[in-house]
């Protein structure tokens, strides 16, 4: 006998990224190098030590000391969860749900409107302009007509990678009537960052995570920066020890490689270059990303075409054809120099 979900859950799809084998392997914005050695060795070293059979510091003072050290704010400024998701998830439970409204600016990360919905918020979605920037004029109508109590931004965007202006997001503050998260997923690879813009006043959170610059995505590890009165409330709804013991340890050592993390950014970010120098010479239109990945569109083939040719060279990029908004559309994570030889190799051969 099956149970039946909710009802407002019978239409939801779920978030798929599907996984192929093949050798180069650019669809998750992942990092292509591992954290460094040493970072591995202290690591093994602390968890050799660690009492498995005691609960984990259930206020993680540590790592949120660190995260907080970091960005020079208070520990009680600091939110962490498994993975920015669960910062998002929790942050939309605490603050959403049942009765309330959530906007989203598409296209977007799809986590933002998928999260919401499981929590049984109203989602709201707005639409970007054509060249997918915010238009600020359908913030202000879907901020005075829907009552938002979230409003997402995501800054660089998901999977455009375009980077929200320091003025887009303070005119959205200006006119959301709540919470405004940005989403800073991929941050560190952008010239600027929205955490400048905490305090405790001001209804502002950006989230963050270990997944992408820290290369650390398979430890699940991502935390938010916000005002203390709201961490407080995020703690109350968060399950007891959410955050095992061993997660707490790997962040707070990986807070000691800053500057392994930076030279890693420096070299994505001169690598995504190098992909955007090779896309203007080629027939596919592109989009300025300030992250770790581009999204371009082939302008005389249809996408999905151009995906399965990259497929059967080895290589995996994400496709976003299918997407509303994003038609023809394929998004590239930038990986090693190497495996973006052999991508824009294969793309020529493709387009050709
Ligand atoms: N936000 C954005 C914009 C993302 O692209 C991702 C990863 N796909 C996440 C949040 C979630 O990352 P994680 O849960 O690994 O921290």
């Amino acid at each position: 006998m099956r149970i039946p979900v909710r009802d407002d859950l019978r239409a939801l799809e779920g978030y798929h990224s599907p996984q192929v084998s093949v050798s180069v392997r650019l669809n998750t914005n992942e990092s292509p190098t591992a954290p460094p050695a040493a970072w591995r060795d202290a690591f093994a070293a602390e968890l050799s030590r660690l009492e498995w059979n005691r609960y984990p510091d259930r206020a993680a003072v540590a790592l949120r000391g660190a995260i907080a050290a970091l960005h020079g704010l208070d520990p009680a400024q600091v939110f962490v969860a498994n993975g920015s998701n669960e910062v998002l998830q929790t942050l939309v439970l605490t603050f959403a749900g049942p009765g309330r409204t959530v906007a989203t600016f598409e296209p977007t990360y799809q986590m933002h409107a998928q999260i919401a919905r499981v929590t049984g918020a109203r989602v709201v979605e707005g639409e970007r302009r054509a060249d997918f920037t915010l238009d600020l004029d359908e913030v202000r109508r879907i901020c005075a007509d829907e009552a938002p109590v979230i409003t997402f931004l995501c800054s660089p965007n998901n999977p455009t990678g375009l980077v929200e202006p320091a003025a887009n997001v303070h005119a959205v503050m200006a006119v959301a009537p709540g919470l405004v998260v940005v989403d800073e997923a991929y941050g560190q690879f952008a010239d600027w960052s929205a955490i400048s813009l905490i305090d405790e006043e001001t209804p502002l959170v950006v989230t963050r995570t270990f997944s992408k610059t820290w290369s650390m995505a398979g430890a699940r590890l991502g935390y938010l920066l916000g005002p203390s009165w709201l961490v407080a409330e995020l703690d109350k709804v968060t399950l007891p020890y959410h955050l095992d013991a061993s997660k707490q340890i790997a962040g707070r050592l990986a807070l000691q490689y800053v500057d392994d993390m930076e030279a890693r950014v420096a070299h994505i970010v001169a690598q995504r270059e190098r992909i955007q120098a090779a896309f203007a010479a080629m027939p596919v239109d592109f989009w300025p990303s300030g992250a770790n990945f581009v999204l371009f569109r082939p302008q005389h083939l249809p996408g999905k075409d151009v995906w399965q040719g990259l497929l059967d060279r080895d290589v995996l990029v994400r496709d976003c054809s299918g997407w509303p908004r994003l038609g023809d559309c394929l998004r590239v994570t930038v990986g090693t120099s190497e495996e973006n030889d052999v991508f824009l190799k294969a793309l020529g051969e493709v387009l050709a």
